[in-house]
């Protein structure tokens, strides 16, 4: 897809996950950025035009352009709000690696294991009965799921502080 086209503006957006493909000042289709190519003074986005369902086509296709104000250059940039879910960020674990989500794969799993040992002496039952104490402590609300598990607040409410650290 190139970025200049005759009477067609790219607006790519930070990070280059996303591009708003402009017309008369509108966007009129939202691409999926999977990589950039330099062809001598030129730029080209490869990529796969998002379709009807995707949030972030959803949002932005019709609407006015978001950096017409920002310059006259064909190639703008700018920060979607919708683009946030997808954008790169540090996994949750604090491993240092790069994910698109909260955690990569069975990180989560690892930073949780993770809190038993340090914090509740490697007991899962301890963590267990610490969080429902504190949701009952707090009013979290919980919520009504099928396969709950057979404990509950009032349970814990006279269990000690857990394990030291
Ligand atoms: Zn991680």
């Amino acid at each position: 897809m190139p970025t200049r086209s005759i009477g067609m503006k790219c607006r790519w957006l930070s990070r280059e996950k996303f591009a708003l493909i402009i017309g008369d000042g509108r966007v009129i289709a939202v691409a999926e950025i999977r990589g950039l190519s330099v062809h001598e003074d030129r730029v080209a986005v490869d990529g796969a035009v998002l379709t009807e369902g995707h949030p972030v086509r959803d949002e932005w296709i019709g609407r006015p352009d978001p950096a017409i104000n920002a310059s006259q250059n064909p190639v703008g940039y700018c920060d979607l709000p919708q683009e946030a879910e997808f954008r790169e960020r540090p996994c949750g674990c604090k491993c240092g690696e790069i994910s698109t989500r909260d955690f990569l794969p069975g990180h989560d799993v690892r930073a949780f294991q993770d809190r038993v040992r340090r914090l509740f002496n490697g007991s899962p039952l301890e963590f267990f009965r610490w969080v429902d104490r504190m949701a009952g402590q707090h009013g979290v609300p919980v919520l009504a799921i099928r396969s709950r598990p057979n404990s509950d607040a009032a349970d814990a409410v006279d269990q000690g502080e857990p394990s030291n650290p």
